[in-house]
């Protein structure tokens, strides 16, 4: 799974570099396939219920899932998430990053940061003997105490054999049993924040989520497993920055 990860990682590190107005998220998808194909890897998101790309891309209130397009281009002031998933010798990794388009606002400086934030939060949590629920409670507290609001509608999840595994990794207490985290756990925590109204919806691409106010959105995502060791991030980008 590590290595699976490493190589989300080193394409996320590489996007970002790269990223500048003008710029078409097509092309950014373009070069997420060609990593592919020199990693040997597989895409995990292309074709996965009809998903037409490797790379989701989803720019200001486009939440997650957005659809690479030729015609849609960076815009300086833009804040783009990168969602990025391979498999490799039959084991997923999944990660995600938000970037700003050169210089953007204070508002989205502050989203950015607060949901980035919210995610190294969660992962300190990821301690043998915690529940699921622990997670959840630090985003949802670290993030409402800013004033921005927590996506319900979507979460994070186990991941493995599959992209998406047990147990559901919601960004928000929930009532009820909540698992314990054991030992060799892998978890994919991915906290979506709103400026504005949780609320979102889907577009008529079938795919693309935006918030229903259409304020910004961002979108932070590790997979993480849980070892006597603490938390160990898979999709670490140390070693590429
Ligand atoms: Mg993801
Ligand atoms: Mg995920």
């Amino acid at each position: 799974m590590y290595e699976a990860n490493q190589i989300v990682a080193e394409l996320l590190c590489t996007i970002r570099r790269i990223i500048e107005p003008g710029l078409s998220t097509f092309e950014l998808d373009q070069i997420a396939e060609d990593f592919c194909v020199k990693k040997k890897a597989k895409p995990a998101f292309k074709g996965y219920r009809g998903f037409p790309s490797s790379l989701c891309v989803s720019i200001n209130e486009e939440v997650v899932h957005g659809i690479p397009s030729r015609k849609r281009k960076l815009l300086k002031g833009d804040i783009v998430s990168l969602d990025f998933g391979v498999c490799k010798n039959g084991y997923f990794g999944d990660s995600a990053i938000t970037v700003p388009v050169d210089i953007v606002s204070n508002d989205n400086n502050k989203l950015i940061k607060i949901t980035e934030d919210s995610l190294l939060l969660a992962i300190n949590e990821v301690q043998i003997g915690n529940r699921i629920n622990d997670i959840s409670r630090i985003i949802q507290e670290h993030v409402q105490k800013s004033g921005f609001s927590i996506v319900r509608q979507f979460v994070g999840h186990g991941i493995g054999k599959s992209l998406h595994e047990g147990p559901e990794i919601p960004n928000f207490v929930q009532t009820g049993h909540s698992p314990r985290l054991l030992a060799g756990m892998v978890l994919a925590i991915e906290p979506m924040v709103n400026i504005g109204t949780h609320n979102v919806s889907v577009l008529k691409d079938g795919w693309t989520v935006v918030t229903s106010d259409k304020k910004c959105s961002a979108h932070f995502e590790h997979t993480v497993a849980v070892t006597t060791n603490g938390p160990l991030i898979l999709s670490s980008q140390t070693l590429f920055v």
